[in-house]
């Protein structure tokens, strides 16, 4: 079966992982195995790109972008709704590849799959609507406006969580505002990069436009050379915190753009006034799902006192009952950790909330089989305990108490990043709080839903250490643009902004 998928997407035992203009027979980088997390077993191996392959693919993406770039925008969305048609006719293999790859529970795989198809309906119709403005002139005769252009090649790196949507992301919304792109993807899931890979390489070859979908799989130092390199105005990386201080510095070091997507250490609260039963489901699959490796993955639940007891008890019988394994199989919720280091980290960390004083309410066990599985696990905790302000990649809940809406508000937002967020409330008055200037500080703020799942309409991201960036839905696009202002004069004569006079004579 694994074969199978494989094979029906071209894969083979060794895959060159280096595409530019053409795929690389033979990339000069390390052969990487990629892992199936659910067994421990390798599913194919994947030859990196050297930083001299990767010096090359970027020059072919700089040479695809000057042709690219002169091609209309809505017939640069044709070439996208060709890929979105392609991903439709693959949807099925390519689900199956990212839950091999990942370990995402199936209907999660073919969902990433489908927020791909998405992010591509969505461009092409954004291929018609890349809009300017008009400004009134102040000046007699003279017309002013506002107008978009392709900004140059992208570098795109991407974490092994959601191995392909949050590439579409950029590469949809990139090509069709005139950018080709250079993507690294995660060492993790090498396999579903150059799948896909394969998939854009062909629409572009077809259409004339081999380059404007780059490929170099690699590892750190290839994401060092696109962050240091002056050939890619932005660099748009998601991942951890850690990643994207560094990303940052890099990049603003050479005066570049970053657009940075980084970790999450989401919360909900649950008032008093909340629907508690919708409250336990959204709070389970937020919480649960995707084993916990989400960037909007819950993290820190935080309970009004008078309702802590029994919602926990109730909670803990939904985790008790959550069907953990291996993600090809039906009914299973919970698949497995990416890998053993992430098993580690897991374990570390519930030691350290062990020692702050806090108290495993259900789970915290790794399961006793291959691959990297471990329990759904619910601590009492304490907003003080530094472990709970930070993102362990893992089905950790923190559960906490409050007694007014300030002191919720205020353990919410009191940890450095600020992706996703929710209330659960019937109170009018309880929602508006937490989404008003002086609620939730996130750039996600839900009532009455979960904090991950977000659709592709919005714009996605979060604040503070999150890294500020968005991309997706909304007006996300012009991230990928560059800004020109233009005043035109239509008259004979040359009047000065602000009233500024200056006249000269040229003796005649
Ligand atoms: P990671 O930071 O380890 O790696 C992410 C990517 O960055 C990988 O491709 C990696 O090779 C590369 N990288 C790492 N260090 C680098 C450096 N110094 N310079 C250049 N490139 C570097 O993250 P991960 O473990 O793959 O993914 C999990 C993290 O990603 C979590 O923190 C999660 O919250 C975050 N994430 C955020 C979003 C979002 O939209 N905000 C989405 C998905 C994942």
């Amino acid at each position: 079966m694994i074969d199978t998928v494989l094979r029906s997407l071209g894969l083979g035992e060794s895959n060159p992982g280096v595409c530019g203009v053409e795929w690389s027979d033979s990339p000069g980088g390390a052969e990487v195995a990629s892992i199936n997390p659910a067994t421990g077993r390798a599913l194919g191996r994947v030859r990196m790109g050297s930083i001299a392959d990767y010096g090359r693919v970027a020059d072919e993406a700089r040479a695809a972008f000057e042709g690219w770039r002169k091609v209309p925008a809505p017939a640069r969305g044709e070439v996208i709704r060709q890929f979105g048609q392609a991903l439709r006719e693959r949807k099925r293999e390519l689900g199956l590849l990212v839950t091999l790859e990942s370990g995402k529970i199936r209907s999660e795989g073919e969902g990433e799959v489908q927020e791909m198809i998405d992010m591509c309906d969505f461009a092409v119709g954004l291929s018609r609507q890349l809009h300017g403005l008009t400004i009134a002139s102040e000046r007699p005769g003279h017309r002013m406006i506002e107008q978009w252009h392709p900004i140059g090649p992208v570098g795109i790196i991407t974490a092994f969580n959601f191995p392909v949507a949050v590439w579409a992301w950029n590469a949809a919304v990139a090509a069709v505002c005139g950018d080709s792109t250079v993507w690294k993807p995660s060492p993790e899931t090498p396999l579903t990069a150059v799948a896909v890979q394969k998939i854009a390489h062909e629409i572009a070859r077809a259409n004339g436009c081999p380059g404007v979908f780059a490929l170099c799989a690699g590892d750190v130092e290839i994401g060092e050379a696109i962050a240091n390199d002056v050939r890619l105005p932005l660099v748009s990386a998601t991942g951890s915190c850690r990643m994207g201080r560094s990303m940052a510095r890099a990049v603003a070091g050479r005066l570049g753009r970053s657009l940075l997507e980084l970790g999450g250490n989401n919360a909900v609260i649950v008032t008093p006034r909340a629907d508690l039963d919708l409250a336990l489901r959204a709070v389970v699959f937020a919480a649960v799902g995707t084993a916990g490796q989400r960037c909007t993955t819950l993290r820190r639940l935080i309970l009004h006192e008078s309702i802590a007891a029994p919602f926990l008890e109730r909670l803990k019988r939904a985790y008790a009952s959550i069907k953990i394994g291996d993600p090809w199989e039906d009914g299973v919720l919970m698949g497995p950790l990416i890998n053993e280091r992430a098993v580690g980290v897991m374990m570390a960390a519930l030691d350290a909330a062990r020692s702050q004083g806090g108290t495993i309410l259900q789970g915290g066990h790794r399961l006793d089989r291959p691959g990297f599985f471990v329990e759904s696990t619910i601590v009492r905790a304490d907003p003080s305990m530094p472990i709970v302000g930070e993102e362990t990649f893992a089905p950790i809940l923190y559960a906490m108490t409050y007694r007014d809406l300030d002191e919720a508000l205020a353990i919410q937002n009191g940890v450095e990043q600020g992706l996703a967020s929710a209330i659960f409330t019937d109170s009018v008055v309880e929602s508006e709080r937490f989404l008003s200037a002086e609620g939730s500080d996130c750039g996600i703020a839900n009532v009455n839903i979960g904090t991950s799942g977000a659709e592709i309409g919005g714009a996605f991201g979060g604040e503070k250490a999150t890294g500020g960036g968005r991309e997706a839905g909304s007006d996300s696009w012009k991230a990928y643009m560059r800004r020109q202002t233009c005043t035109i004069n239509g008259g004979k004569d040359l009047p000065l902004a602000q009233g500024v006079r200056f006249e000269i004579s040229d003796g005649r």
